[in-house]
């Protein structure tokens, strides 16, 4: 029942608390029809409004009204995206009223049949007027509160009307606002008359009706995952352009977005990793750059890297060599260092020769034009002929220039290699060599120190298996080790005893220090002890131990650690496709494992710059996207205020109106990652494609990362749900009319 004992109501306008209505008794109990009049501004429409719940008294009151009346607004407050029948059914529907043959016989009554699939636009306001109506009547609510119902109808239309509500009124109470007293007043059973919101007069005029109305309050009705999708789908409809830009601007910043999270998060060596899994390579190699010649461009393979590959991979057939190779070379007494960058290894070459040499044997190689020049301007020779039979020393080991190659003959006529201009750059200061030459040069690169604990003292001891080509005479003993013997230095020997030849046949136990990839910290340690058979003759420190070949692979392999004291060593994965093409691009079937490498670098570096480019962009854009979607959202919840309004009035919860924002925003996103997702695969193509056709590149760079594709779905998702959660939760502030009246 509605019993309002004294009730008030003011707006308030600029911080002035205007009453509206005052001091308000109405005690409602029996079915019938009360007519509420008054002249217009006198307060009637509030006073519904108050009444239903729709508003609210200055008295916090609960209303029991409130879910158990239906309310038919003086400017109808149809949803303008459904037909007038779909109007109704939806309040039906969501008031668990399943007789919908009802509506067709209501709306014959109402004569509305016939624009049953209008919608409200396509609608007179009476024929709106009728089918709000029809909405009340049908979603058969104890309670209907009515104002000016007859406003917009003309005279027949609107006696219809009126003895229609005056029908409804004998099971239900049914209010109306109305300065039409000529009309409804013959039918009234209770007449309220309002002046400048008080009730000036009160006239019971009949009551047939004796039993009360008698309601309990009654829980919010839920919407049904096929009402969310319909409120939610209407925005697209209504806010097309709107709709188009925003997809426009998150598809260009998810993309840009997930390519700069993709150049971010790649690895170069999970990218060789996949290389060596897609080309089920086994052969590695792994080479150690000098400083001079990384000149910062080199990616840094780290030993530990190296060890992963080496494991997870079961290489069988990798070699570690440096490159970091400074030649020397003496003539007329002046020795100079000479600077090659790759030593090639060849037994036959193809290309011209100043002296015509096709065959290199052990001990003998050929340069290259440009480190012939080099060493006639260094040595003030007048003649590149002279270099010819001159000694050049790798590694303390001798060996002899033979021949000279022409002036570019190393590229052989080939054009396409023109773009390599850095790689051919760096070749051409090569020496070319034959293997077991090659083998001999690249051993004494091996990693040929060791960290030794002598005395107490730490000592890094540098070794060899080598017993011909470079040592010094011997001061005692002989050069003949076997397995468990050693040649010492002289230095070492004179710290060991005063009397050296003594230390010939005696034991020397080595406290070996054993490193991995990483020299920062030995990781253990060996005792290894061996029988002392000869010492060198030169003090000198740096004269390598000598021990036997196997002893030496041992020592080297294990507890080496010459390689590694550059602190990057770089590495190169060889496939078959590249060794191919090597082959067609040096004639001589020379093999040269650092182009692949070098494409990498390169890139590398290349590619660093631009991805800090792309990663700004894809920021900024990112920024901007979501503004945009947050911008669309609360455009997208404005634009409906007018529909919450009718939805609160249909007694509708509020978390249910979220959902329909929150199934808007998920549906935009689902579709823009499903769109951008596609799109990014051809993008990663295009992007590896183009670098390819750079030549900066020789495989693909960038791969497909679904960890971006889940950062582009949830974090704008998710700002977004906070955002509708925000907006909602301040909507939940005003009363449905406030919503309503926003249109
Ligand atoms: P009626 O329906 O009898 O014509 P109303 O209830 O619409 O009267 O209005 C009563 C008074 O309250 C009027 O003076 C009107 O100006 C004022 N009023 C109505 N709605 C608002 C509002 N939202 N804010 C401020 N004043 C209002
Ligand atoms: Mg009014």
């Amino acid at each position: 029942m509605i019993n309002i004992v004294g009730n008030n109501k003011t707006y308030k306008i600029k911080n002035n608390k205007i009453p509206v209505l005052k001091n308000i008794h109405i005690s409602i109990d029996k079915p019938g029809l009360y007519i509420f009049t008054g002249e217009s501004g006198s307060g009637k429409s509030t006073l519904l409004n108050c009444l239903s719940g729709i508003d609210q008294w200055d008295e916090q009151e609960t209303n029991n009204v409130k879910g158990n009346c239906s309310f038919i607004f003086q400017d109808y407050h149809l949803f303008p995206h459904m037909t007038a029948y779909e109007n109704v059914k939806f309040a039906m529907e969501i008031n668990h009223k399943k007789q919908m043959n009802q509506i067709d016989s209501v709306f014959n009554e109402l004569q509305i049949q016939d624009v049953k699939e209008h919608e409200p636009n396509q609608l007179s306001g009476g024929q709106q007027q009728r089918v709000a109506i029809a909405r009340a009547i049908l979603i058969d609510k104890p309670y209907i509160l009515a104002d000016e119902p007859t406003g917009n109808l003309d005279e027949k239309n609107a006696l219809d009307i009126a003895h229609y509500l005056k029908e409804v009124s004998k099971n239900k109470v049914v209010i109306v606002a109305t300065h039409d007293l000529s009309l409804f007043i013959p039918l009234a059973d209770e007449v309220y008359k309002l002046e400048h919101g008080e009730i000036i007069d009160h006239q019971v005029i009949s009551h047939k009706q004796s039993k009360n109305i008698e309601v309990g309050d009654k829980d919010e009705e839920r919407l049904n995952f096929n009402h969310i999708l319909r409120f939610s789908s209407k925005g697209y409809k209504t806010k097309y352009s709107r709709l188009v830009i925003l997809l426009l601007t998150l598809l260009l910043s998810f993309l840009t977005t997930l390519t700069a999270i993709n150049i971010l998060t790649n690895d170069i060596f999970e990218i060789k990793e996949r290389q060596m899994i897609k080309h089920q390579i086994s052969d590695v190699e792994f080479v150690k750059y000098g400083n001079n010649l990384s000149s910062g461009l080199m990616y840094s393979i780290t030993g530990d890297e190296i060890q992963s590959l080496v494991n997870k991979y079961n290489i069988d057939n990798y070699i570690l060599f440096t490159d970091q190779i400074s030649p020397q070379i003496t003539y007329n007494n002046q020795t100079i260092d000479v600077h090659i960058s790759r030593i090639y290894r060849t037994s036959h070459v193809t290309k011209n020769t100043i002296l015509g040499v096709r065959d290199i044997s052990y001990g003998e190689v050929i340069i290259t034009q440009e480190l012939a020049s080099e060493l006639v301007d260094e040595l003030n020779i007048n003649n590149v002929n002279e270099l010819i039979n001159l000694n050049i020393a790798i590694n303390e080991i001798q060996l002899k220039i033979v021949d000279i190659f022409v002036q570019q003959s190393y590229i052989d006529g080939q054009d396409n290699v023109s773009t390599e201009a850095s790689h051919i750059d760096a070749l051409k200061h090569s020496i070319y060599m034959n293997e077991s030459t090659y083998f001999l040069v690249s051993h004494a690169t091996r990693r040929d120190y060791i960290n030794v604990n002598i005395n107490e003292f730490n000592n890094n001891i540098r070794i060899t298996d080598l017993n011909q080509s470079f040592f010094q005479a011997l001061a005692f003993g002989t050069l003949d080790v076997d397995n468990d013997e050693v040649v010492i230095d002289y230095h070492t020997a004179l710290s060991l005893s005063d009397d050296m030849s003594q230390l010939i046949g005696t034991d020397i136990t080595l406290d070996i220090n054993q490193y991995t990839f990483n020299i920062n910290d030995p990781i253990g340690h060996e005792y290894r002890t061996y029988t002392i058979r000869g010492i060198f003759q030169t003090n000198n420190e740096d004269i390598p131990w000598l021990f036997s070949e196997d002893e030496f692979n041992l020592l080297s392999y294990n507890f080496g650690m010459n390689n590694y004291q550059s602190n990057a060593l770089n590495g190169i994965v060889v496939d078959d496709i590249s060794k191919q093409l090597l082959k067609e691009f040096d004639s001589n079937q020379i093999t040269d494992y650092t182009y692949i490498s070098q494409s990498i670098n390169i890139t590398n570096a290349y590619i660093d710059s631009v991805a800090l480019l792309i990663s700004i962009l894809g920021v900024i854009l990112f920024v901007i996207s979501i503004l945009i979607t947050l911008s669309y959202v609360n455009n997208s919840i404005i634009a409906m205020k007018n529909e919450i309004g009718i939805l609160r009035s249909l007694n509708i919860s509020l978390k249910d109106i979220m959902k329909i924002f929150v199934t808007e925003v998920t549906l935009i996103s689902i579709t823009t990652v499903i769109i951008v997702s596609i799109i990014h695969v051809f993008i990663i193509q295009i992007i590896n494609h183009f670098l390819q056709s750079l030549d900066l590149i020789s495989f693909n760079y960038l791969y497909y990362n679904y960890l971006s594709v889940i950062i582009i779905f949830f974090v704008p998702l998710s700002i977004s749900l906070v955002f509708v959660k925000v907006i909602t939760n301040k909507l939940n502030k005003l009363n449905s009319i406030e919503l309503i009246r926003y249109s």
